[in-house]
């Protein structure tokens, strides 16, 4: 295959734009192509991250320092390049990079196990580790499915969950994303058939809604023959549509799945470890699933890692079966780098006080999204512990608002109809005022404001 351009090995932000215009594809684009063009045509090359900064080259090669409103996607909680974290991963390299787990096993692996079942609550004792999100919610299901057939219930291997949920981009975790995004959409006839329950209604803070309560016990008792789990994402619904709602709902599911031998799973990919002000989203209702999944912020975003968690009587389950083993096993599984990072990230926000930076920002992410009311276009505003959002009345306009974002200041990456912000941590009060005036130039640049 020939490379565009030279032949040559080139190097600065020009020829790297050049080789990804031509090769590389990114998240939910079209390749460059003689027949399809990039909608957000030119990405921005970054030189350089530290702290809450990313230093970004344009494609017409200005440079910019941009306050990181989005943590690399929930994950780099702490920031970038933290002493703490790159000495976790170089101390790591002294040793070992990675070796495998079938059969092997090692000190990073056996202390991030060991602080996942002492942060998570009580119950959840056994831990696999792999390497995405998307993979951790498959290998939750998988245990939900294999609990089933082993306890001797085959017919039980359907998943409910409610629309307007994310939990990745495998086939079983596309099936049970939003029936009316794209997936379903484009995937409907190949995608395991699951069980819809209408999304919570919105409002963290809201009174549950009798209704709904109903509605989700009506539909978990009339699929239970046939249900394996119910999987949710616990108070925020994020790439779905970033959407807030009661933790009386998970404490209704908690309920109601127990009663009908259905198993729980609860995916924290995003919003574990504090970003909701809680450590887990969970903790809001003050219950505990069958199976957690965890990732994103799990390394402080240094590395590809994500966990599922599960109970004993899921494990035992499991175990007695005729088939004992949970057939997966991917090849980086435990890698010793992202556990080693992961294991520092962990003990470096439990070390501080979380409880405050998260308390400190949602208190700013507030204050400096209060104006976006005001704005023509905007829908709704709302925010929970590190998350800021402002929805619009029609789509973003991505490259404007972005752009936008960016002379004020702030890295965002808007979606749909949504401006949003989880920001690191460590990001300080002129920190979340960059970040907050650049959601409201971005919502500006998109209604016209
Ligand atoms: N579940 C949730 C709730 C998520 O937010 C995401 C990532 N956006 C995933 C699963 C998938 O994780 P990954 O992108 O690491 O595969």
């Amino acid at each position: 295959a020939n490379r565009a351009g030279s032949a040559d090995r080139g190097s600065g932000a020009a020829w790297v734009r050049e080789v990804d215009r031509a090769h590389v594809w990114h998240p939910y684009e079209a390749a460059a192509t003689a027949v399809g063009t990039r909608p957000s045509d030119a990405p921005f090359v970054v030189r350089r991250a530290e702290g809450t900064r990313l230093h970004l080259t344009a494609a017409d090669g200005t440079e910019h320092e941009a306050v990181d409103g989005m943590s690399s996607w929930w994950s780099a909680i702490h920031g970038y390049a933290h002493p703490v974290l790159d000495e976790a991963v170089r101390a790591q390299l002294d040793r070992f990079s990675h070796v495998m787990f079938g059969g092997l096993t090692h000190e990073p692996a056996a202390r991030l196990a060991a602080t996942l079942v002492e942060t998570t609550p009580d119950p959840l004792r056994h831990v696999f580790l792999s390497d995405s999100g998307s993979v951790s919610v498959e290998v939750a299901l998988k245990m939900c499915l294999q609990y089933q057939r082993s306890l001797g219930r085959p017919a039980k291997r359907r998943v409910l969950t409610w629309r307007g949920g994310y939990h990745g981009d495998t086939f079983h975790a596309m099936s049970v994303c939003d029936p009316e995004g794209g997936m379903h959409a484009l995937w409907g006839d190949v995608l395991p058939r699951q069980v819809f329950a209408a999304a919570p209604p919105e409002g963290f803070a809201a009174e549950p809604d009798p209704a709904y309560l109903r509605h989700l016990e009506e539909l978990v008792a009339a699929h239970a023959g046939e249900l394996a789990a119910v999987i949710v994402e616990p108070v925020v619904q994020g790439a779905g549509g970033m959407r807030f709602h009661s933790p009386a709902y998970l404490r209704a599911l908690r309920e109601i799945t127990a009663r009908y031998g259905v198993l729980l799973v609860f995916d924290e990919i995003a919003t574990g470890f504090g970003r909701t002000g809680e450590l887990f989203a969970a903790d809001h209702a003050g219950v505990c699933p069958d199976v957690m999944c965890l990732g994103k912020a799990l390394t402080g975003g240094y590395l590809s890692m994500a966990a599922t968690l599960c109970t004993t009587e899921v494990a035992e389950g499991i175990a007695g079966g005729e088939v004992p083993v949970l057939a997966h096993g991917p090849t980086f599984m435990g890698n010793p780098l992202a556990a080693a990072v992961a294991d520092a990230s962990i003990g470096l926000l439990l070390g501080g006080d979380w409880r405050a930076d998260v308390a400190r920002i949602e208190a700013g992410l507030r204050a400096g999204l209060e104006p976006a009311r005001a704005l023509p276009g905007v829908e709704d505003v709302r925010v929970l512990g590190a998350i800021g959002v402002i929805r619009l009345d029609r789509p973003v306009a991505m490259r404007a608002a972005t752009e936008a974002a960016l002379r004020a200041g702030a890295w965002l990456r808007p979606f749909r109809d949504l401006v949003y912000t989880m920001p690191p941590y460590i990001s300080d009060a002129a920190d979340i005022e960059r970040i907050t005036g650049g959601m409201l130039a971005a919502a500006r640049a998109s209604v016209g404001a």
